[in-house]
């Protein structure tokens, strides 16, 4: 199963450089950052909202808006404010995914808890064999990068005989954990489904602020339906790679229940349940 050839360490950038966007001190009243009027983000830099563990506990209150967001990346996946749905980020447009399944074009002015995106710059492209399916395709990291220790952004395009997503239903305050709210996911199977899968392989370092392994979403060909990935069988597919070797982190406003969480502790069972 050859999907893919091995690429030299050299086509990464050689330093990981972590950039902190910092709240404090600013003096937001109206519940986005004031800095993420001013992106820094370059091409080849992931930018993220928030934290993993920050969404586990409940923080679906909005950090960004939608529209700040685009100046951040072209590409990635989130959630939105009230953990209204999947986000898929794809060519620039943002679509929400909600709990009926149904995927909407994301109005500029959505508030968004939780992200992560870039602006994909294909590093390489290849064929993945008919008949892959996502827990083989989990064993082929040391195909798709060099290193375990890159963030790598995945587009997988093309025609699949199987995927199952899920969604989440938009939730009222006071905003139960994720783990409660994913109990009551929908999911939804599609059967010989066009359309492209979005998302990231995060290094194991960022247990806790990011998804370790893959974070896969989906986005149907007509741009109607998608979700979170629980599963998907290639049908013909082609996947695109960008090694992206610099990190933007974007937390909330002062404000924010962020900041009265405790983020000390580990739960990396807890994201398997709820992600995997
Ligand atoms: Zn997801």
């Amino acid at each position: 199963m050859s999907i893919l050839r091995n690429r030299g360490i050299s086509t990464l950038l050689p330093v990981i450089c972590l950039l902190l966007a910092v709240a404090a001190g600013c003096s937001s009243s109206s519940g986005s950052t004031p800095y993420a009027e001013n992106p820094v983000a370059g091409r080849e830099t992931l930018a993220q909202v928030s934290t993993i563990n920050a969404l586990m506990a409940g923080v679906y209150d909005s950090a960004i808006s939608c529209g700040q967001l685009k100046g951040y990346g072209n590409f990635g996946i989130g959630t939105f404010e009230a953990l209204d749905g999947e986000m898929v980020m794809l060519n620039g447009q943002i679509y929400q995914v909600k709990s009926d399944g149904v995927a909407y074009p994301a109005p500029d002015s959505l508030g968004v808890p939780f992200a992560a995106v870039t602006f994909f710059d294909s590093d390489f492209e290849e064929p993945i064999a008919s008949g892959t399916t996502y827990s083989v395709f989990q064993t082929l990291i040391g195909q798709i990068s060099p290193s375990k220790n890159i963030f790598v952004a995945i587009e997988i395009e093309g025609n699949f005989s199987y995927v199952e997503t899920r969604s989440v239903p938009r939730q009222e305050k006071p905003y139960p954990p994720l783990a409660e709210v994913t109990q009551k996911q929908s999911v939804f199977q599609f059967n010989n489904v066009s359309g492209t899968i979005v998302g990231f392989w995060c290094p194991q370092y960022v247990s806790g602020v990011n998804v370790p392994g893959y974070h896969l979403h989906f986005l149907t060909a007509d741009r109607k339906a998608g979700g979170h990935v629980l599963d998907f069988t290639v049908n013909q597919a082609v996947i695109s790679v960008d090694y992206t070797p610099e990190f933007l982190m974007i937390l909330p406003g002062m404000q924010s229940d962020f900041y009265k969480i405790d983020l000390s502790g580990g739960n990396q069972s807890d994201i398997e349940k709820v992600e995997k």
